[in-house]
This record gives structure tokens, C-alpha cells and sequence, in this order.
């Protein structure tokens, strides 16, 4: 049976190697296109560059949504598919962190199912699937690192938007890089995860492993723990929500185990990265802190990537943002995007004492 995607942020790091899933696989047909700003035409029957993408998504029907727009700019997107049960395919991460309560109440209401992209969350779901939530003691995120894993605040001082943008295991857009540098995005994914798999945030532990072959580990109550292992390519997440439940073959070897593969795991440094340390304190806080940890960060790596912010002030701005938010849970769509909008007011303040 044909699947229909519809493929959001189609020009993206995902969006490219989305686009060489479907192409390899029959069964799956690209009805809908659409990027921020970079052209799309002749990728799919309809197409739309920028603007409100729920309309695009109204007229082409699709069964699986893939939302690989970077940023709280995705909102619409995941709303749009939870809503209506159509299957989520979610790369998004930034829109589940910001909206939790509303795309989960959305989610009830249109009953689809909602299939994390994220590398580390696709593993997760596969260990977690069809086991017993009672019989799981804690979630366990790898976090590569970064291209700074075990320099000090000192030797981060002075970094560059370009010396943060070689990440070691990865290649994705700018701002994910960013934030795997800063650990802010394995804050985003401890926030995600929690959302995803309805786990406290006690039972989601971060470690560190330099080469992300393990995506993640489920430990039980019986002492047994069980990994996701495989060569880092997002080739492999993509394609298990597209042709979920049937995990269709991908063009990524099988791991070869004899040829000098390490798995070295140590605890993240969260005095030299507190990006993580805020991420877990605005989850638990709940409400509205999530969104406006994502948008002050978003706004402050921006700032960041124009050359406008130091790296350490960074995570300065999202504390100092966090510290200033009321984070009264919104009760709809409107009051989220006060609270986003709100944020990166406070943000975009702080820039200017930064600078
Ligand atoms: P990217 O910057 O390479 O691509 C972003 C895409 O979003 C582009 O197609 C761009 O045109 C589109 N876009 C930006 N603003 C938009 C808007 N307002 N409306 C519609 N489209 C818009 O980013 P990426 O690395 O592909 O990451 C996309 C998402 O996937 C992010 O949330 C990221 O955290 C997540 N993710 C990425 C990777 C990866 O390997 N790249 C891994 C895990 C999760
Ligand atoms: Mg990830």
C-alpha cells in the first residue's frame, strides 16, 4: 500500500536525505513539499516556499507527515498532523519541547501516532516498544559530546561559529550543531523524550559516548539493561517512521564489531555546558519554562552564529531569560506564543546588555 508523505522542511539536512529514503522506496509517494526560503519546486506535486504550510498540508492528504523544519517555526506542522491523526513523523524536536502539554493533548484528540526522527528518541521508542512501562527503571540519552567534549570554560572563551560547526559524528544544519556543542540539544532531547515516552525526569539520565554508535539504552527492573547500536546516519531514524512498522532495508552497513569499534560512556560536564543542567531544572519546572528555554536559546545561537554573541553567553542568555519568565502553563496555542514571543523579548534584551 502506497504511504503519501507530505515533507516539511524539505531542503534541510533531513529534508534532503528524507527525500533519498522516498525515492528509494516505491511504496512511499512525496505528495507535498516545503522550506522556509530555499525553492522546492519540481520535488513534489505541491510545493510551497514559506507562508502557512497547513494549508499545503490541507490540500495534499498525506498519511505521514515528516516535520524537519528547524525551530518553534514547526509548531504548526506537529499541531496540524496530532490534530487530525495523521501519522507525525517528528525531527522537529524544538516544537514538542515548547508545546509538550498542548501536541499531547492534540495527540489524544486525533489518536495518530507520533514517531520521533531523533536519533536518540527512535531508539529509545524501539526499546521501549511493547514493554511494560512498570518493568522500565530509566531512559538513558547518548550525547556525543560535541566538538568541545572536555575543554574547560577557559578554552571556550573565545570560540568561533566556525570551530563550533565541526561537529565530530554528525552533519546537520547550523543550529543543531550549534546546539550540539552547547549540549543544549541533548537539553531539548531530555525535554522531547520526556514528552514522548510520559517519563519523569528522574528516569532520563544523559551520559556521554564520543562516538554515538549507542543511541540509547532502556535499563529494566530486573538489573537487565538493552542498547540501540548502529554507524550514526539519520538515513536509519528517517526511514523507520516513514515505512513504520516495517522497518524497510536502508542503503547504511550492518555494525561491524571487529573493526576497532570503542563504546566509551562518561558523565556529561554540566559546570562547562550548563545548557543541559537548565534544560533538566525548565522541564521540571514545566508550564511554560520549556518554550522559553527553546526560544532564548534560539534566539541566542543566532546571535551567536552572526558573530554577535560569545559562545559561553550563550547559555547566559537562557538562564538569565528562564530567570525572568513568569512559565504559567499556557492554556492554548494563543497564551504558547505569548509565552514564545514573551521569551525572545527578554532574550533579545539581554543581547543588547551582552554586547
Ligand atoms: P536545516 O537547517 O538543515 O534545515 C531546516 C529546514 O527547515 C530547511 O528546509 C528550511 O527551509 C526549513 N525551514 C526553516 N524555517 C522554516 C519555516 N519558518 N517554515 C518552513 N520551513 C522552514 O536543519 P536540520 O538539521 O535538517 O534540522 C531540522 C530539524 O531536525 C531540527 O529541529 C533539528 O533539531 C532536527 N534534527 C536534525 C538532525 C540532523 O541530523 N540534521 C538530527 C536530529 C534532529
Ligand atoms: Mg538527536
Amino acid at each position: 500500500m502506497s504511504r503519501k508523505v507530505a515533507l516539511i522542511g524539505a531542503t534541510g539536512s533531513i529534508g534532503r536525505q528524507a527525500v533519498e529514503i522516498v525515492e528509494a522506496h516505491p511504496e512511499l509517494e512525496l505528495v507535498a513539499a516545503a522550506s522556509g526560503s530555499t525553492p522546492v519546486d519540481g520535488l513534489a506535486p505541491l510545493t510551497q516556499v514559506g507562508g502557512d504550510l497547513t494549508e499545503l498540508l490541507e490540500r495534499a492528504e498525506p498519511n505521514v507527515v515528516l516535520n524537519a523544519v528547524v525551530g518553534f517555526a514547526g509548531l504548526p506542522v506537529t499541531l496540524w498532523a496530532l490534530e487530525r491523526g495523521v501519522d507525525l513523523a517528528l525531527a522537529n524536536k524544538e516544537s514538542l519541547v515548547a508545546a509538550g502539554a498542548l501536541a499531547l493533548a492534540a495527540r489524544e484528540r486525533g489518536g495518530g501516532r507520533l514517531l520521533p526522527v531523533d536519533s536518540e528518541h527512535s531508539a529509545a521508542f524501539q526499546l521501549q516498544e511493547g514493554r511494560e512501562r512498570d518493568s522500565i527503571h530509566s531512559l538513558v540519552l547518548t550525547a556525543s559530546g560535541g566538538p568541545f567534549r572536555g575543554r574547560t570554560c577557559d578554552e571556550l572563551a573565545d570560540v568561533t561559529p566556525e570551530e563550533a560547526l565541526a561537529h565530530p559524528t554528525w552533519s546537520m544544519g547550523p543550529k543543531i550543531t550549534i546546539d550540539s556543542a552547547t549540549l543544549a540539544n541533548k537539553g531539548l532531547e531530555l525535554i522531547e523524550a520526556h514528552f514522548l515516552f510520559g517519563l519523569p525526569y528522574r528516569q532520563i539520565e544523559v551520559v556521554v559516548h564520543p562516538t554515538s554508535v549507542v543511541h540509547a539504552l532502556v535499563r529494566f527492573r530486573d538489573g537487565a539493561s538493552l542498547a540501540h547500536l548502529g554507524y550514526p546516519d539519520m538515513r536509519v531514524p528517517i526511514s523507520y517512521a516513514l515505512t513504520y512498522p516495517n522497518r524497510a532495508a536502508t542503503p547504511v552497513p550492518p555494525l561491524d564489531l571487529t573493526s576497532g569499534l570503542t563504546l566509551e560512556f562518561e558523565a556529561p560536564d554540566l559546570d562547562t555546558f550548563p545548557l543541559l543542567r537548565l534544560a533538566r531544572e525548565a522541564g521540571e519546572r514545566g508550564g511554560t519554562y520549556p518554550c522559553a528555554y527553546n526560544a532564548a536559546n534560539e534566539v541566542a545561537v543566532a546571535a551567536f552564529l552572526d558573530g554577535r554573541l560569545a559562545f559561553l553567553a550563550i547559555a547566559d542568555v537562557v538562564e538569565e531569560t528562564l530567570a525572568a519568565v513568569g512559565g504559567e502553563a499556557a492554556a492554548d496555542l494563543a497564551e504558547l506564543v505569548e509565552s514564545d514571543v514573551e521569551a525572545r523579548r527578554l532574550a533579545g534584551d539581554r543581547l543588547k546588555v551582552s554586547a
